[in-house]
């Protein structure tokens, strides 16, 4: 049987309910062989998860999912295998780790107007190290009782065209690949057509992020139908990139399921030549 590789999940580090610990006995229970650990702008849950390889039997691939912008539209830009001491890729998270602190202190103002909710409650909802957003602010809503779980936060509260959204400076998504790529890693553009979350990018910026050192398109994810997976990998087939599955897994915080979309072995053959660190493997 192959492997079942399953290269896109976060912990507590960012979004995730569970720490990294918890996902890693998760991907054993789930049957996985591989899973990457790629939290939102930090990789501070590498050494947890790593120490729980051993244990789980199951193999990890330390990456991050960074937050980028192209022209005003959000791109999610995953990064395999990097460097964590790099220079220039480090202090680009830490900036946006920076700027979306700013920016959910500025949300919990303006919904403070309308709702009983202070930024402390929102605050002991984080990790040090790790990475806030509009999921924290969700689960101290769901606390207060004002919604029932994240989803209905997000579909109203914090919609990006609710009033009180507040939007983050993020850096931008081809100037993001060339840091993965000096920090060694192995850039791979997330849920490209994910269109529920807002905005997409045109195929023009995707060629551009191709020439610029893009290595693969995250094609099986829940957010995509079967036209935009289609669609997706004609363009990567005629961009001379590979593609990857993945749940994007958030723990008790989102409904995907561990293992709900895989990724080929080929692929992850590649991506580990290809990148600075090697795949942690019991
Ligand atoms: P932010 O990065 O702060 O703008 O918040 C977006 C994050 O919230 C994404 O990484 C998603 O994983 C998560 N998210 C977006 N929509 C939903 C939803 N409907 N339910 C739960 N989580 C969501
Ligand atoms: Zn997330
Ligand atoms: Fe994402
Ligand atoms: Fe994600």
């Amino acid at each position: 049987m192959l492997p079942a590789i399953d290269l896109h999940t976060h912990s507590d580090r960012s979004d995730g309910t569970e720490s990294p610990a918890q996902v890693m006995a998760a991907a054993r229970a789930a049957g996985l062989d591989v899973v990457a650990l790629t939290d939102h702008d930090t990789w501070d849950g590498w050494p947890e998860a790593a120490a729980a390889v051993e244990r789980t039997g199951v193999a990890l691939v330390r990456g991050a999912e960074i937050s980028t912008s192209a022209g005003g539209i959000s791109v999610h830009l995953l990064s395999y295998l990097h460097d964590p001491d790099a220079r220039g890729l480090g202090a680009a998270v830490r900036r946006v780790r920076e700027s979306r602190l700013g920016r959910a202190r500025r949300m919990v103002d303006r919904i403070a107007l309308d709702f009983d909710l202070t930024w402390e409650e929102v605050e002991a909802r984080l990790e040090p190290g790790g990475t806030v957003g509009r999921p924290h602010i969700a689960d101290a809503l769901v606390a207060r009782g004002y919604v029932t779980d994240r989803s209905t936060a997000f579909a109203e509260i914090l919609s990006s065209r609710s009033p009180y959204y507040v939007p983050y400076d993020a850096p931008d998504v081809v100037e993001a690949v060339e840091l993965v790529r000096r920090a060694g890693g192995v850039p791979v553009m997330a849920h490209p057509r994910a269109a529920s979350r807002g905005r997409v990018v045109e195929d023009a910026v995707i060629e551009e992020l191709a020439a610029a050192g893009l290595v693969g398109l995250e094609v099986d994810h829940r957010d995509h139908d079967e036209g935009a997976r289609a669609q997706l990998r004609d363009l990567a087939r005629s961009l001379g990139l590979f593609v990857t599955g993945s749940s994007d897994y958030h723990g008790a915080g989102k409904p995907n399921r561990l293992g709900e979309h895989l990724t080929d072995p080929a692929v992850l053959e590649q991506i580990e030549s290809e990148g600075y660190l090697p795949v942690v493997r019991p």
